[in-house]
C-alpha cells in the first residue's frame, strides 16, 4: 500500500513537471509563468500596461475574469492545496482544500462596489469605488495560495492590479498560483499580468517594493513585524497582522458541543489560520467536565507530568514563541517526540497550564491547546482580554447567556466575534457572510473585500435630473 505522504509527493511533482513544460510565456515574462518576473523594473513595467488596459475594460468584462479566477481556483484546489502542504511542509491538505473552495466562492466580487447617490433639488451627486492602481499585497506562508486568491478576487473586482510579495517558502506554489490566474484571465479575454510576481523572493526585494513610486498602497498579511515595517514605509499600509485568539466558556456552555467546535476550529489546518482558538479560559463550574468532553473530541489531554517535556519540544530556546520546525505539524507528530503514540486522526493536543505559560501568551500555530481555569466569568473576561493583548483581532465564546455574549464582546473588542461555534464561522464557513484571507484588525478596515481597496471619488453635476 502506497503512503498518503508518497501519493502526495507524486502529485506535486506531476504538477511541477507539467508546469515547467507549460508553452513559453508571450508576455515578456518568465518563460514558464504568466505574469512572474526576474527583476522588480521588468515586472513593474508590464503591471503598468496592463493596468492601463484593465481601465478600459467594462464592468461585465470584469465580472467575467473575476469568475474565470473563482473558476480555476476552484478547480485546481486539491493539487494546489498538495502543492502547497508539500513545499511548506505544513498544514493538512484536506482542510488546505476548504480554504481554497471558501476564498474562491466567498470572496465578494465587483457587485459589492455599490456607489452611493444624492438627488435633490441641485440635482445629482455620486461616490464611486474607484481604484488606487498597482498594489503591493505581501502574503503569509500559512494560507499563502488561498491569500492570493483572495486578494486578487477583492483588489481585481475593485479595478486595481497586483504585485505580490509571497513568502519564500511558499515561493513555487505562490507562483503556480499567480500563472494559473492570470491564464484564466487571458482565457477570459482580459489583459496579462493584471497579477505579477517575481520569480525570487525576499525581505530585500519586499522592502524596495514597499517604497517603489509605482506602488500605490500596501496591503500586508502575516505577523506584527512585517505590518510594523509597512507602517512605517511612508506608504499608506492595510495591515493584516497576527492574533492570539482567546476563547472563554462559562458554566452555562453544553461542554460536549463546546468541545467539538474548540477542536474543529482550533485544529483546522493545524491551528495556522490567524483566526483560530489559540487558548480557552474556562469558569471552574464546567473546567472539569470541559476537559472530559476534550477526549470525545478527537483530542487528548495530556498528562500534567508531561508538559515540561513538550514545553521543550514546541518552544523556542528562549520561550518567547514556538519552535518553528512544528509549526502546521500534526499532533501525532508532536506527541511521538515525547514518546506518546496516536494516530493523523487525533486533532489537538490539550494541556492545562497557568496564565502565564507561553503556551497562552504566544501564538503557537500548532494543534497544542492551552486551557486555563478561572474562578468565575469576570476573571474569565479580565483574563481572555488579557492574553488578546489588544490585536483587535479574534475571540470565540460558548455561553448559554446571552448578557455574557454580550459583556465580552464589549470588552474584547475583537475583529472577529464568534459565539457558540468553531471560529471559522467568522469566516464565512458554517457562518453567515462573506470570507477575507486578510483581517484587518491592526489598522481597522476588518475583513477586507474590493472596497476596501477603493479609493472614494465624488461626482456632482447641479441642475435639474431627478425625474421624480
Ligand atoms: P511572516 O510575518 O513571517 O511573513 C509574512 C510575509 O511578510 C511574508 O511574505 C514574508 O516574506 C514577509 N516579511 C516578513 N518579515 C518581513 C520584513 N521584515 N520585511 C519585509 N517583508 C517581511 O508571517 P507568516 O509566518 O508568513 O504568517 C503567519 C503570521 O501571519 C501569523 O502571525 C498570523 O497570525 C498572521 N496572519 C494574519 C492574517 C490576518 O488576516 N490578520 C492572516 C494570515 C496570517
Amino acid at each position: 500500500m502506497v503512503s498518503i505522504e508518497t501519493q502526495i509527493n507524486d502529485i506535486v511533482q506531476r504538477v511541477l513537471t507539467q508546469l515547467e513544460q507549460a508553452p513559453p510565456s508571450s508576455n515578456g515574462g518568465s518563460p514558464r509563468y504568466r505574469g512572474i518576473f526576474s527583476t522588480i523594473d521588468s515586472a513593474m513595467a508590464a503591471v503598468e500596461l496592463a493596468q492601463r488596459r484593465y481601465y478600459r475594460v467594462s464592468i461585465a468584462q470584469r465580472k467575467a475574469i473575476i469568475q474565470a479566477i473563482r473558476n480555476v481556483s476552484i478547480d485546481q484546489a486539491q493539487e494546489m492545496a498538495q502543492m502547497v502542504v508539500a513545499e511548506t511542509g505544513m498544514g493538512r491538505v484536506a482542510d488546505k482544500v476548504l480554504k481554497h473552495l471558501l476564498v474562491a466562492e466567498k470572496t465578494p466580487g465587483p457587485e459589492f462596489l455599490n456607489p452611493d447617490a444624492y438627488v435633490g433639488d441641485d440635482g445629482l451627486m455620486i461616490e464611486e469605488c474607484a481604484p488606487f492602481g498597482t498594489i503591493l499585497a505581501i502574503t503569509p506562508v500559512t494560507n499563502p495560495t488561498a491569500t492570493i486568491i483572495n486578494n486578487t478576487i477583492s483588489m481585481l473586482s475593485a479595478g486595481n492590479t497586483v504585485f505580490f510579495a509571497p513568502h519564500p517558502n511558499a515561493i513555487k506554489s505562490s507562483i503556480a498560483m499567480i500563472d494559473l490566474i492570470n491564464d484564466a484571465i487571458v482565457t477570459a479575454g482580459g489583459p496579462d499580468n493584471l497579477v505579477v510576481s517575481l520569480d525570487t523572493a525576499s525581505i530585500e526585494l519586499v522592502d524596495q517594493l514597499m517604497k517603489h513610486p509605482k506602488i500605490a498602497l500596501l496591503s500586508v498579511t502575516g505577523g506584527t513585524g512585517v505590518v510594523d515595517v509597512a507602517l512605517q514605509s511612508g506608504k499608506r499600509a492595510i495591515g493584516a497582522a497576527a492574533g492570539n485568539p482567546p476563547v472563554l466558556v462559562d458554566d452555562t456552555a453544553d461542554p460536549e458541543k463546546a468541545a467539538r467546535d474548540i477542536v474543529a476550529g482550533h485544529s483546522f489546518d493545524n491551528n495556522m489560520p490567524c483566526t483560530s482558538e489559540k487558548e480557552v479560559v474556562m469558569t471552574e463550574g464546567i473546567a472539569d467536565r470541559l476537559l472530559e468532553a476534550f477526549t470525545h473530541a478527537n483530542a487528548l489531554v495530556l498528562d500534567p507530568k508531561l508538559l515540561s517535556s513538550l514545553e521543550a519540544v514546541v518552544l523556542n530556546d528562549r520561550r518567547s514563541g514556538p519552535n518553528r520546525k512544528f509549526i502546521g505539524q500534526n499532533a501525532c507528530v508532536i506527541l511521538k517526540e515525547i514518546g506518546i503514540q496516536a494516530d493523523e486522526e487525533l486533532r489537538t493536543i490539550v494541556v492545562e497550564v497557568d496564565k502565564d505559560h507561553p503556551f497562552a501568551r504566544h501564538e503557537l500555530m500548532m494543534p497544542v491547546l492551552a486551557v486555563i481555569r478561572v474562578p468565575d466569568f469576570e476573571a474569565a473576561v479580565d483574563l481572555a482580554v488579557e492574553l488578546e493583548e489588544g490585536l483587535h483581532h479574534s475571540a470565540i465564546i460558548h455561553s448559554a447567556n446571552i448578557y455574557h455574549m454580550s459583556e465580552f464582546g464589549k470588552a474584547i473588542n475583537t475583529t472577529l466575534f464568534v459565539k457558540n461555534a468553531p471560529s471559522y464561522a467568522g469566516l464565512g464557513f458554517g457562518g453567515e457572510g462573506y470570507t477575507s484571507f486578510t483581517i484587518a484588525g491592526r489598522t481597522g478596515e476588518g475583513m477586507t473585500t474590493c472596497r476596501t481597496f477603493t479609493r472614494f471619488r465624488r461626482c456632482s453635476l447641479v441642475g435639474a435630473f431627478s425625474s421624480v
